[in-house]
């Protein structure tokens, strides 16, 4: 079985949640499965350090971004195998000190996300990381933030990427997912 399928096989889908007509695709199995978990991060990790973004090998990762709250499920591993910073991107109201807020556009309404001022500096490239990639608003928010540091996002990470919602093109750099669903 390759680490894709093996991935796949470790997602459970549970129609009409958190509402009817949602199917959530939950990522729980895989954590429980310690081998099942170190596939995906190696997975990940080997995406990022292979050529498959065209940057010069010295220009490495400075910072893995993490959505609240999946997000810190994967990031902060990701980011100490790369030798990066981990820095959480947070619903609004939680992060202590000066934070930038950007608003997006859930279901009903909208929400925002909070960074803490001085999590980024200017030049400093960065990848941002979640679970699922649905609509985009939440990756587009987040990379929103990282710009308005002047960081550079170079890729947005997931497990999941919901294909018919077409989130890759509201994004300022490529997306990346291990499973693509329909
Ligand atoms: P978006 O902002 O519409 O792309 O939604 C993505 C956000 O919603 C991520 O933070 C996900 O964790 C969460 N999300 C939406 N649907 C699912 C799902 O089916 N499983 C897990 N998370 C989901």
């Amino acid at each position: 079985m390759s680490d894709v399928e093996l991935i796949k096989s470790h997602l459970t889908a549970y129609p009409d949640f958190p509402k009817k007509g949602i199917v959530f695709l939950d990522i729980c199995p895989i954590l429980r499965n310690p081998l099942v978990f170190e596939t995906l991060i190696t997975h990940l990790v080997h995406h990022i350090t292979s050529d498959t973004l065209n940057r010069s090998p010295t220009k490495k990762i400075d910072v893995v971004v993490g959505l609240d709250a999946r997000g810190f499920l994967f990031g902060p591993i990701i980011a100490l195998r790369l030798g990066a910073a981990f820095v959480p991107v947070r619903k609004a109201g939680k992060l202590p000190g000066q934070t930038i807020t950007a608003s997006y556009e859930k279901e009903y309404g909208m929400d925002s996300f909070e960074i803490q001022a001085d999590a980024i500096k200017p030049g400093q490239t960065v990848i941002v990381v979640d679970d699922l990639i649905a609509t985009g608003g939440s990756a587009k928010a987040a990379g929103e933030l990282v710009a308005k540091q002047g960081g550079k996002t170079l890729e947005y990470l997931f497990v999941i990427e919901l294909m018919f919602l077409n989130a890759a093109s509201k994004l300022d750099a490529p997306v990346y997912s291990i499973v693509q669903s329909d």
